[in-house]
């Protein structure tokens, strides 16, 4: 088992259509997404791998969804059978859907994608990058207007371009009292320095910072929980070269480090962290990393939600800017989408453009981080929660 799982990882693998068969059908295989991986670049061995997938830790339950567009579409087609004109009922049925999921929720996926084509316009926003400055002024401004208080926290990252000054974002508010302390929300703002390519990041990371900016607005008068809510946005989340322990996740390094020094660590009682959550194909993994409470909390509360039809039946070990904080004991999730486009095809490429993410996607992330949220408020999860893994 244990060769082939090394077989299969040591290949630089997209999920093409014969490995995701293969994955149906062998609950125990490897998954791995557009990650070259090797068989002694482990967790263990301290390297950062930005994602990969492997046989989860967990016993394996792999759920077979049954076809769940299929039978949102069948439930909508109930609802307007009394049309007359079956025809229109089809042509409108995207937006049908759109308004009817917005009518019911507090986030909305329009204002999100405001926020993503905000971004997008800026072109390509790589780390020390002016257009990243613009972005980062974008995303203070926006959290300003809901009345939150921004600490921008600056430091000299070591890259191999030599170094680069890069600054996460911090939004706090200010009309909440010392309770049981902090829910984290977070995403990466920056996008992967691509040479050649006018790689604009409408999904990576303009999409999960769109949704966090819009979770402010809507979270930004919510003192009724015991736990407030920071939002982080990290710097440098890509790789200048090629993922490591020493590439990428450069702002969450920064800054699990210095709470932890400082003691700030010792507040946060969750981290949950957003990422490529705009694909109009929507899957999120369940990613072995995270904390499994938190994780299994994410699959229960969407399914709770009616929201299946967004969850990935794959099983995957996820490497991204939660590892920081797990490290430093803090319990966090990464709810994240690593399937994009036909076979990941248009993961970091010029393809991640605006026209391949959806607002029923953002909002409908947004409403299950909502349910989250008000789970994780209410029913004392985090008391319980006894390691961050
Ligand atoms: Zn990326």
């Amino acid at each position: 088992m244990i060769d082939r799982r090394v077989l299969v990882a040591v290949r630089k693998v997209k999920p093409d259509a014969a490995l995701r068969q293969k994955d149906r059908t062998d609950a125990e295989n490897v998954f791995v997404r557009g990650y070259k991986l090797s068989a002694s670049v482990g967790r263990t061995a301290g390297v950062f791998r930005k994602n990969a997938g492997r046989m989860p830790a967990h016993p394996a339950k792999p759920e077979v969804f049954q076809l769940p567009r299929m039978r949102i579409f069948m439930r909508l087609f109930r609802i307007f059978s009394t049309s007359a004109v079956l025809v229109l009922t089809v042509l409108a049925f995207s937006s049908c859907a759109q308004s009817l999921s917005s009518s019911a929720s507090p986030v909305s996926g329009e204002r999100a994608m405001e926020h993503v084509l905000a971004q997008v316009a800026l072109g390509p926003r790589p780390p020390g990058s002016p257009e990243l400055e613009r972005c980062r002024e974008y995303i203070a401004a926006q959290m300003k207007s809901f009345g939150y208080v921004i600490e921008e926290d600056v430091f000299i990252a070591d890259t191999p371009y030599g170094p680069i000054e890069m600054k996460n974002l911090i939004a706090r508010r200010s009309n909440v009292k010392e309770g049981k302390g902090v829910i984290a929300l977070a995403t990466h703002y920056d996008t992967k320095l691509m040479h050649g390519i006018n790689f604009v990041g409408a999904n990576d990371a303009g999409s999960s910072t769109g949704l966090l900016i819009e979770l402010g607005r809507v979270l930004a008068d919510d003192v009724s929980g015991p736990y407030d809510y920071w939002f982080l946005f990290f710097d440098g989340e890509e790789a200048f070269i090629e993922w490591s322990a020493f590439d990428g996740t450069y702002g969450s390094r920064h800054l699990a480090r210095k709470w932890k020094e400082d003691g700030t660590a010792s507040k946060i009682r969750a981290l949950i962290l957003l990422d490529m959550i705009g694909d109009k194909d929507l899957d999120i993994m369940y990613d072995t990393n995270s904390t499994k409470v938190l994780m299994d909390l994410v699959f229960e509360t969407a399914k709770k939600e009616g929201l299946e039809s967004i969850l990935s039946r794959y099983v995957g070990q996820i490497e991204d800017d939660h590892i920081p904080f797990l490290d430093i004991g803090v319990p966090s999730v990464d709810i994240i989408d690593l399937n994009y486009g036909p076979g990941n095809s248009w993961w970091h490429t010029a393809e991640d453009t605006i026209d391949k993410i959806s607002v029923e996607s953002l909002e409908k992330t947004g409403r299950l981080v909502l349910a989250l949220l008000s789970r994780l408020q209410k029913e004392s999860i985090l008391d319980h929660i006894k390691s961050a893994r």
